[in-house]
């Protein structure tokens, strides 16, 4: 006999904590659908995500560098895979719904436009006499209506639990989301930051020996590599730093957000919700030693002309 979906939903109450967001729990779904016979409803909203049309579209959109400047570096669908990866992980340690948090990345980027913030920047201009263009809206607007796949509704119907992941709390006032929303969004800072490195040096726009001078988690993570390690060759050099930066930036994460869950007293997904601030958050010396990398990549990568200029002549051809 295939496991059911009550099956599912039973060993989800055995082994997540009483605060994650249940699937048998959910809100439900704008229309109604009868529910899915093998899989939870996330695992539903999941397989929905990665069928639709905008996630294939996410391969040629850019994350930092156009697609196309180089095999190796990363698109918004890469990153969005990386992203869904390193939120189940978080999600699974904290003992919450992996494939919740999963879902909410698979989808978190959508509805971003092509060629990077400039191409968002020229489409909020040509829209502005219609509603303007904000990328999280799009996400949205991309999962409610412009998706037509569907006889019986537009767009994709997911639980509102995935739709309050992308922003949307209709029916529920709470100054915050759900753990696994707050992994997603956090994921996707931890997993930007690594990749960016990655990337940076790939593309030879960063330098590993001002990196160790400059940024600190840099220089920590090589000293680790080193002790353990020894001397390395370049590439498995490279590769071994950055998957510490993201070690040390997941322990850290795992190990501050069990605190403040404690601390919070919380007691059920609807109780995270209705806490005064996020629980899924860095330890405050992480905090500021990710604010010196975020400024170090903006001042060298992101703002740097040779990212800048293929996005640029891109986004002409948008008007
Ligand atoms: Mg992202």
């Amino acid at each position: 006999m295939p496991r059911t979906r009550q099956e599912l939903e039973a060993i989800e109450r055995q082994i997540l904590a009483p605060y994650a967001q249940f699937s048998g729990d959910t809100r439900g779904r704008a229309h109604a659908e009868a529910p899915p016979e093998w899989r939870t409803q996330y695992q539903r909203d999941r397989d929905r995500v990665i069928h639709s049309r905008a996630f294939r579209r996410l391969e040629y959109k850019t994350q930092v560098f156009l697609n196309g400047s180089g095999d190796h570096l990363r698109t918004r669908l890469t990153h969005t895979i990386e992203v869904a990866a390193i939120s189940r992980n978080i999600a699974s340690a904290l003992k919450l719904n992996s494939d919740l948090a999963e879902t909410i990345a698979l989808a978190h980027d959508l509805g971003h436009s092509p060629f990077g913030h400039k191409g968002e920047t020229v489409l909020a201009r040509l829209m502005k006499g219609h509603g303007g263009f904000e990328h999280n809206q799009h996400s949205l607007r991309i999962v409610e209506q412009l998706e037509q796949k569907y006889p019986n509704f537009p767009g994709l119907n997911l639980s509102w639990e995935v739709r309050e992941g992308l922003g949307k709390r209709k029916g529920f006032d709470a100054k915050n989301s759900s753990l696994e929303a707050q992994i997603a969004n956090l994921a996707d800072e931890i997993t930007y930051y690594s990749h960016d490195l990655d990337d940076g040096l790939d593309s030879g726009l960063l330098s590993e020996k001002e990196l160790a001078a400059n940024v600190r988690i840099w220089s920590h993570a090589e000293k680790l590599v080193k002790k353990q390690y020894g001397k390395l060759a370049d590439e498995s050099r490279r590769y071994i730093i950055i998957r510490t930066i993201i070690d040390m930036q997941i322990r850290d994460v795992v190990e501050n957000s069990e605190k403040l869950i404690y601390a919070a007293k919380v007691n059920s997904a609807d109780d995270v919700r209705l806490h005064a601030k996020p629980l899924i958050q860095h330890s405050k010396e992480r905090g500021k030693l990710n604010l010196e990398l975020r400024k170090y990549l903006y001042k060298n990568l992101y703002y740097n002309p040779i990212v800048h200029q293929p996005n640029l002549r891109a986004v002409k051809l948008l008007g």
